[in-house]
């Protein structure tokens, strides 16, 4: 299967190709030529298997240049017992018609697991395949989360090396120990004296840096990206649908075919685009609720079909969702509308920060998607109340999804299960879930892991606990001027 450009240009490549080169030259994002379908036939046989064989199987159908037990070796490692505790993406009954998708048993208890976690096995492989001779030195710049899990993912994968630069003063607590604690020896951490526009600055200034790239090149280096543009970070989120869709045939909770709707605490499009590819090969998805924090662009493109970047930025409690561009809308806009059409709407979010889609896109994106959101007050609400009436304990993020869910089925009694994306460990977020519940801030976020636990009778899971008696293997902080002699110092 080959992959081309939503933006039209001339590449044409393998996955394999796609995945190492990350994204398309003329600027667009990778999009398989054709989207391979499922039958009611193949979900039934996916019911009978495991999730690391249903993801293999999911995989194989877009990644056809993989060998299949390539595929299912890699499935089986990165989805293992030993790193999804509890099971790679279980579900958690919430009420008759409400069903949790949990997608955070990973190794930094947070959803980019699910991806993070194949997608480095996956440009192994594929670096292989192209007989690429030279090292991927895969540059971050995170703001706490994504940095953490591309640390996991990459830690120890062949032919790879992983630098992940963060601001000193722009993350967590337990966001800074879980990083400066980082096993692995192709790993390295750097703070960098600044914010995190610094950090990320200072990445985009070596990519852009030629003279940089051949001094690199002379060592036998080339840069990479994690970035969540890239197809090998998509197409690992299709699976959990499928899966989670046998699972609720499996359990009795729906007839094979019953339609669902599917709920997806939305940042940056990725998440709830997977659910949409996976309602195109044919799994009976209804509708699609993208749900927002306050910073509700999506909410309003959705809405009027003007997507305006001109607005204010917000700080909030799902940071993870606070995202004024949402890359992989792209892929929306070119899988209804087109590559010409996506051409010229995103040259005029470059150029005027805003555009408004054509009627007809307007009208096949409406087919599908209902967007809503939910504020500060309600989201702390969501999470009390979920808490105290469902006995059920839920993040920020995956709080935002609930309340939108329920407004949702307020205003649409179509009478059809609920599937929500429960994005992150409660405890990844706890200051906030636990003054969302109690009312009152916790003394400190590492003391807040514990108050949590005590209130809620529930366990800190196994990537946080303990987290502060864990040797420290990254203290050094950086001016940003001095990244790229921290980069050359690890090779
Ligand atoms: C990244 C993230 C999201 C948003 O996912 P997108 O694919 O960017 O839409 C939601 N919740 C959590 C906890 C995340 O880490």
């Amino acid at each position: 299967m080959n992959y081309i450009s939503t933006r039209g240009g001339g590449d044409c490549l393998s996955a394999a190709g796609a995945i190492k080169q990350g994204i398309a030259h003329d600027g667009g994002l990778f999009m398989p030529e054709i989207l391979p379908d499922l039958d009611s036939q193949d979900i039934a046989e996916l019911c009978e298997i495991s999730y690391p064989e249903r993801a293999a199987y999911i995989l194989s159908r877009f990644l056809t240049d993989y060998s299949w037990e390539e595929l299912l070796e890699d499935c089986a490692s990165a989805y293992s017992p030993e790193r999804f505790v509890g099971g790679a993406a279980p579900i958690h009954k919430l009420s008759d018609n409400i069903f949790s998708l949990e997608l955070w048993h990973g190794p930094t208890s947070a959803f980019k697991d699910m991806a993070l976690q194949i997608m480095p096995k996956l440009l192994s492989r594929a670096l292989k395949m192209t007989n690429e001779t030279r090292l991927a030195y895969i540059l971050v710049a995170t703001s706490g989360d994504t940095g953490k899990a591309a640390l996991e993912g990459y830690r120890d994968v062949p032919g790879v090396k992983i630098m992940v630069f963060y601001p000193v003063d722009g993350v967590s607590r337990v966001q800074k120990l879980q990083m400066a604690t980082q096993t692995g020896d192709n790993v390295a951490v750097c703070a960098i004296r600044g914010n995190f526009d610094d950090a990320q600055n200072g990445v985009k200034e070596i990519f852009g840096d030629v003279e940089f790239g051949k001094q690199l090149e002379d060592r036998g280096v080339f840069l990479s990206s994690a970035n969540s543009i890239n197809w090998g970070r998509l197409v690992p989120q299709i699976v959990y649908y499928v899966s989670a869709y046998c699972d609720l045939i499996n359990s009795g909770e729906i007839y094979a075919g019953e339609k669902i709707n599917v709920t997806v605490p939305t940042g940056n499009f990725g998440n709830i685009f997977a659910a949409f590819l996976a309602k195109q090969m044919g799994l009976p998805i209804n509708r699609l609720v993208c749900a927002s924090n306050r910073n509700n662009i999506l909410t309003d493109f959705l809405e009027t079909g003007t997507y305006d970047r001109n607005r204010e930025f917000y700080t909030t409690m799902s940071p993870s969702m606070d995202i004024l561009i949402s890359s992989n809308l792209e892929r929306l806009l070119y899988t209804l509308g087109g590559s010409k059409l996506t051409t010229r709407l995103m040259k005029q979010l470059s150029t005027d920060g805003k555009y408004t889609i054509p009627a007809d896109l307007k009208q096949a994106i409406d087919a599908h998607f209902t967007g809503l959101y939910c504020d500060e007050a309600n989201t702390a609400l969501e999470i009390k109340r979920t808490f105290c009436d469902d006995g059920y304990l839920v993040d920020t993020h995956t709080a935002v999804g609930l309340n939108c869910a329920k407004q949702y089925i307020e205003h649409n009694h179509d009478g059809l299960k609920m599937l929500v994306a429960s994005t992150a460990s409660p405890y990844k977020f706890a200051s906030d879930v636990y003054k969302s519940i109690t009312g009152s801030q916790p003394a400190d976020e590492l003391s807040a892991l514990n108050e949590l636990s005590e209130l809620t009778k529930t366990e800190i899971p196994y990537p946080l606990s303990g987290i502060d008696k864990r040797a420290i293997r990254f203290d050094k902080v950086i001016d940003k001027v001095d990244m790229r002699e921290a980069l050359i110092s690890t090779l």
